[in-house]
């Protein structure tokens, strides 16, 4: 174990005051190494706590750059941070929080190319990104790798965390949710909306966790999930059980090295390019609008959505109603249909084609699209 300089001393001086920690608490925090997958929500208070709290090595792994509607939740960066790098604008703050910090970084996506070489180094994995193909792949690379792997999700005002170590008896992620819910069903933090403080709670619990597994003092969730709902403040436990079937950490395992995990979560890199869906640029939408051509401008974001922004003469109907709405459209007229982004709208296209709909459109990059290259005073979210 590595000594503590005199800095380090009066730097620990609340941790080394607990009895339980101590300085050989201390000393194992600096010679661990700890993986941090996403530097946002749930990143910005799992990497400033374990810097702070004196852990020996982070490493960051984000491809991202700073946009303002990152501050309302990812305290790591501020408005001088819009437009650098994540990594970039990090690696200074933790860097002033603990200048013993050794930091890490890997601009880029963690991704199944990539994820053993780089999780390989180190002893602890936080999935700090909230979606499902990271999740399964951080799940696998850390049940191959034998490294717990400590898990939190988020959404509008709940959220969960739980330690995943098959190696130390506990169950894994998929164990408890062998296949992914069906694109769509759950929708991502820009989709669905966090508030920006259960990010916060959901990180440092993270945090919490990962000191504990180092630490080795008290009982990490292993084999249990917390779950909390913040608007009640209630926190439930769940106990997990590992399944001798699981198809990664299972007695007879089916998957044993990474696999396409945008595919296995039907998750396509451009959703909005799918091939079998027809669609138009928005440069195509102005044109038609410009020419007066008579067609039906469908809007199948949320009601909250489109109070931001919304295309004049658009009908909103959101995706999830479509069907039971389907009346309201007019058979037998072009139908052209926008999202935000285009990943929704292609998925109404598809459903209006299987309905007889032959005429639908799908408005690639939706209305984000939209702002940027027809309206620039047009609100973006
Ligand atoms: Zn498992």
């Amino acid at each position: 174990m590595p000594d503590l300089s005199a800095d380090e001393l009066r730097r620990y001086a609340r941790h080394l005051a607990i009895p339980e920690f101590g300085i050989a608490g201390q000393r194992r925090l600096k010679a661990a190494r700890v993986l941090c997958i996403g530097a946002g929500g749930l990143g910005s208070p799992i990497a400033m706590y374990l810097a702070a709290a004196g852990v020996g090595c982070l490493g960051l792994v984000d491809p991202d750059v700073v946009e303002i509607t990152n501050l309302q939740r990812q305290i790591l960066f501020g408005e001088k941070d819009l437009g650098k790098k994540k990594l970039d604008a990090a690696r200074d703050r933790l860097l002033d929080i603990n200048p013993h910090l050794n930091v890490q970084v890997y601009a880029e996506r963690f991704s199944a190319h990539n994820a053993m070489r780089i999780a390989a180094d180190y002893d602890v994995i936080i999935d700090g990104t909230d979606n499902f193909p990271t999740r399964y792949l951080s799940n696998d690379v850390a049940v191959w790798l034998k490294k717990p792997n400590v898990y939190g999700s988020i959404l509008r005002f709940d959220g969960q965390v739980g330690v995943f170590a098959p190696h130390l008896g506990a169950p894994c992620y998929r164990c408890m949710c062998p296949q992914p819910p069906p694109p769509g069903l759950v929708p991502s933090c820009a989709e669905g909306g966090v508030l920006g403080v259960l990010p916060g709670l959901i990180g440092t619990m993270q945090a919490l966790e990962a000191i504990k597994l180092i630490t080795g003092i008290g009982q990490p969730l292993l084999g249990r999930l917390l779950h909390l709902d913040t608007l009640s403040m209630r926190f439930r436990t769940l106990n997990l059980r590992r399944d001798p079937d699981c198809p990664v950490c299972g007695d007879s395992p089916t998957i044993t090295q990474p696999i396409d995990y945008e595919g296995f979560c039907g998750i396509s890199h451009t959703p909005a390019a799918a091939p079998d869906v027809p669609a138009m640029t928005v440069h195509e939408l102005k044109q038609l609008r410009d020419a007066g051509d008579d067609h039906f401008l469908l809007d199948v974001r949320e009601p909250h959505e489109q109070a931001i922004c919304r295309i004049a003469g658009a009908t909103l109907i959101p995706l999830g109603d479509l069907e039971n709405r389907v009346a309201e459209l007019p058979k037998g007229k072009r139908i052209l249909v926008h999202c935000k982004s285009g990943g929704r709208s292609a998925r109404a296209v598809t459903k209006l084609r299987e309905l007889g709909f032959n005429d639908a459109w799908n408005i690639s990059g939706g209305i984000i699209a939209w702002a940027r290259e027809i309206d620039p005073t047009m609100a973006e979210y």
